[in-house]
């Protein structure tokens, strides 16, 4: 047997099990009877992440996170993430199994490898007469808002994908992804804003101009790539609207659908954060996150038949809030540390640019986060920019220089805790179950216990009123292709 063959034999084997276990819907919250369901993504967040964010907030804020209190009042649990042929699912399979409640192959949206392609539950809510709706602070056409329309077998094909999106016309499309419409950024030389002109949208591209959208159909693009970081947008004037502006104008819009709607809105950067090992960026996704929640759950509660889900897609980073000091005792103390993070990763970059000088990255990192790090630092970062990796396993953290500078920032010991307990263990997703919740005034308070991705499309579809069920593949099926 060739190594290859080894490898896809025991991998199915281990699959077959992880299938047979999901394949029963678990029981639905009974969600009753919906007008409206906004399902609201918080991609790249595990267990771990709220319980960070929870802290910071009681302590910061003095109160905790809306998303405790939805944990608390609604119906909620953990969900389980693996994807057709991994125990680690991306966002594009993920997205694609609440959207169709079938498991596929990571790097594909909506179709399986031999080309089938899946119904969506935005297209279902579309053909029973529902306004739909996709709200993202990653570009539109990135795999979470994408996977809930277009079907490619690559996520990374986001100029087609902008082509779906344009052909479906969902009533609501706000995010980043100016460059997959623009002509003049297009390797094709389309406009796709045109034919959207053409069938009566609005479409902005401007932050400013978001507070003065009107109509009932809205295209607004409003960052190139994706929305800048809130982290930034809050400390360093990033011109950026904030997930919960978004999120707010295109509820305004639905609201006066005749039939109710299908909403996605998405927290789509807390996973980049967090692959980049960036706490403070990845704190604030989360807040920005919260706030917006704290939005939704206020419609929810006056608006009769909505239904709220929130649901991470599966853990990124792997941080973990680490004990400090005697019985622990400082740290609470030093995970306020947080609070001296006043930009991203991303901007700190920018600021060193392509040759920076020892002197030049200890100033902008103090900048940034209130530590002055040692000559040995410096000199480990500056050699990290010049792509020179010095850092311990550098395997497990291929995303660089910017894993370097995390490392570099990473906690003290128990003896000399100066700087704040969080650690990542990785720069990629991993496996763990992440938090979820369903919230309305019909649903059931009762936790839900642990949940397999498959089961919101099915809880989605029960409560619409509509009985579909897409095509299966089996995980060796789909080993065949890849
Ligand atoms: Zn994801
Ligand atoms: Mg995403
Ligand atoms: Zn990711």
């Amino acid at each position: 047997m060739k190594r290859k063959d080894f490898f896809k034999t025991s991998m199915a084997a281990g699959l077959g099990t992880m299938f047979s276990f999901g394949a029963r819907p678990s029981p639905s919250p009974a969600l009753g009877k919906a007008r409206n369901i906004i399902f609201f993504a918080y991609d790249g967040f595990s267990w771990e992440d709220y319980s960070s964010a929870q802290h910071y907030s009681l302590r910061n804020f003095g109160r905790p996170l809306h998303l405790h209190k939805l944990f608390k009042t609604g119906s909620a649990g953990s969900m389980e993430s693996h994807s057709l042929t991994s125990m680690v699912t991306d966002s594009s399979a993920a997205t694609t199994t609440w959207a169709t409640g079938q498991k596929i192959v990571n790097g594909s949206l909506s179709v399986y490898p031999d080309g089938e392609k899946l119904t969506t539950i935005l297209e279902l809510a579309k053909a029973a007469g529902k306004a739909t709706g996709i709200i993202s602070t990653t570009r539109i056409t990135h795999a979470t808002p994408a996977g809930w329309i277009a079907k490619h077998i690559n996520r990374r094909a986001e100029e087609e994908i902008a082509e779906q999106l344009v052909e479906f016309k969902a009533d609501v499309m706000i995010g980043g992804g100016i460059r997959a419409f623009d002509p003049n950024q297009r390797s094709d030389g389309k406009d796709l804003y045109k034919p959207l002109l053409d069938s009566g949208y609005s479409i902005i591209t401007k932050p400013e101009e978001l507070e003065m959208l009107t109509g009932s159909k809205v295209l607004a693009t409003l960052h190139n790539s994706h929305i800048p970081y809130e982290i930034d947008r809050k400390f360093r004037n990033e011109a950026a609207p904030s997930l919960k502006e978004m999120t707010r104008k295109g509820v305004q819009v639905l609201d006066g659908a005749n039939n109710g709607f299908v909403l996605l809105v998405e927290a789509g950067r807390i996973d980049h954060a967090n692959h980049r090992n960036d706490a403070g960026a990845s704190l604030w996704e989360t807040l920005a996150a919260d706030e917006t929640l704290g939005f939704l759950m206020d419609y929810t509660d006056r608006t009769p038949g909505t239904v709220l889900i929130m649901a991470s897609d599966h853990g990124t980073g792997g941080a973990s809030v680490y004990g400090v000091g005697e019985r622990y005792r400082a740290s609470s103390n030093i995970h306020d540390f947080l609070n001296r993070r006043t930009a991203s990763f991303d901007w700190v970059m920018e600021q060193l640019g392509e040759n920076p000088s020892e002197s030049h990255i200890k100033d902008v990192l103090e900048n940034a986060t209130k530590i002055r790090i040692s000559a040995g630092q410096a000199v480990m970062m500056k050699n990290a920019v010049s792509g020179n990796i010095t850092m311990p396993d550098p395997a497990a953290y291929p995303r660089q220089p910017i894993a370097t500078l995390a490392y570099i920032l990473k906690g003290g010991t128990n003896e000399d805790p100066t700087r704040l307990n969080i650690n990542f263990g990785t720069t990629q997703h991993t496996a763990g179950a992440v938090p979820a919740a369903v919230y309305g005034n019909k649903v059931e308070v009762k936790p839900f216990g642990i949940v397999d991705n498959t089961d919101f499309f099915y809880w989605m579809t029960e409560s619409l009123g509509i009985d579909f069920q897409n095509p299966k593949m089996s995980p060796e099926k789909a080993l065949e292709y890849y």
